[in-house]
C-alpha cells in the first residue's frame, strides 16, 4: 500500500527546495505527499528576497480537512516561519500520536536569507523538538538551535531537548568528506558521504523527506536513514545547473 506522509513546509518558486523538492522525494520512494503550506518565498536558485507565511487559520481549516479524509503514516516538517505556526503544528501532531515526525528545523536557505522570524528557534526547541521521532538539523542550524559551537557539543544539547534522535548534517562543514552523525539514546551513528562539487539547492529538504517516506513504509530509523542519505546521494550525483546559482538535486532517484 502506497503510505500517506504528511508535509508541513513551505514553497520555493525555483523548484528546487522546500515543497517541491519534498513532493518529488516522497513520490519517488512510493508515498503520497499530502501538503500545508506555511509560507511563500520570494527566492531563486542564488538567494532568499523574502517570505510571507499563511495566516494560521487557514492551516488549522486544511489541517482538519486532510485530517478528516486521510490517515498518515508518517509526517515531515520543514520551514515553519513563526512560532504561532510552530504552536499549530504541536497541536496538530497532538492529534496524530504514535506517527513518525521527521523534523528538518529550516532557519535559512542554504545560499542564505532568512527563511523565518528571529524566534523560531526558541519556539522549534519548546514545541517541536519533543514531539518529533528525529531532527535533521545542518551544522549551522544545529549550532545555532543548540547555541554552542562543534558537532559534539550541538548534537548534545539537542538531545536534552527531547527528541530522541538527532542527524546533524555535514554539508556545510569545511571537511573533505560530508560526515553526518547521529545522535539518540542509543549511542552514536556516522556516515561518510565523498563531498560533490558545486552546492545543491534542497538537499536537507530532499534528506527529511526521503527519510519521513521510508518510516512511512515501517522502516526503522537508522536504515531510514541509511537508505534516505543514499538516496539524497544520488540525487545530487544526478543533479543539474537550472539557474545561475545553485544545482537542483534530480528527486527521481
Ligand atoms: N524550505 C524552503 C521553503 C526553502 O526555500 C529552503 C531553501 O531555500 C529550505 C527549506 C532549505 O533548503 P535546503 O534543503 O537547501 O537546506
Amino acid at each position: 500500500m502506497k503510505p500517506n506522509v504528511l508535509v508541513i513546509a513551505g514553497h520555493d518558486p525555483s523548484g528546487g527546495a522546500g515543497i517541491h523538492a519534498d513532493i518529488e522525494a516522497i513520490h519517488s520512494l512510493g508515498g503520497l505527499p499530502a501538503t500545508l503550506i506555511t509560507g511563500l518565498t520570494v527566492q531563486n536558485s542564488q538567494n532568499v528576497r523574502g517570505f510571507e507565511l499563511v495566516n494560521v487559520d487557514l492551516l488549522e481549516r486544511q489541517a482538519e480537512a486532510l485530517l478528516d479524509d486521510m490517515n498518515f503514516q508518517a509526517v515531515k516538517i520543514g520551514m515553519t516561519g513563526s512560532p504561532a505556526i510552530i504552536r499549530f503544528i504541536a497541536r496538530l501532531l497532538d492529534q496524530l500520536p504514535g506517527v513518525p515526525v521527521v523534523l528538518d528545523p529550516v532557519l535559512a536557505a542554504e545560499a542564505g536569507g532568512s527563511l523565518g522570524a528571529q524566534s523560531v528557534p526558541e519556539a522549534l526547541l519548546e514545541h517541536l523538538f519533543p514531539r518529533a521521532t528525529v531532527a535533521t538539523p545542518n551544522l549551522p542550524e544545529a549550532e545555532r538551535l543548540a547555541g554552542v559551537t562543534g558537532v559534539q557539543a550541538a548534537g548534545e544539547v539537542l538531545l536534552r531537548s527531547g527528541c530522541p534522535a538527532v542527524l546533524i548534517t555535514g554539508t556545510h562543514d569545511q571537511t573533505e568528506a560530508v560526515h553526518n552523525h547521529l545522535f539518540s539514546a542509543e549511542g552514536v551513528g556516522d556516515w561518510s558521504w565523498p563531498r560533490l562539487p558545486g552546492s545543491f539547492h534542497g538537499s536537507g529538504c530532499t534528506l527529511a523527506s526521503a527519510c519521513a517516506a521510508r518510516l512511512a513504509h515501517g522502516i526503522a530509523l537508522e536504515e531510514a536513514l541509511t537508505e534516505a542519505q543514499d538516496y539524497v546521494y544520488r540525487t545530487l550525483q544526478n543533479a543539474w545547473q537550472a539557474g545561475r546559482g545553485q544545482l537542483i538535486p534530480d528527486r527521481r532517484g
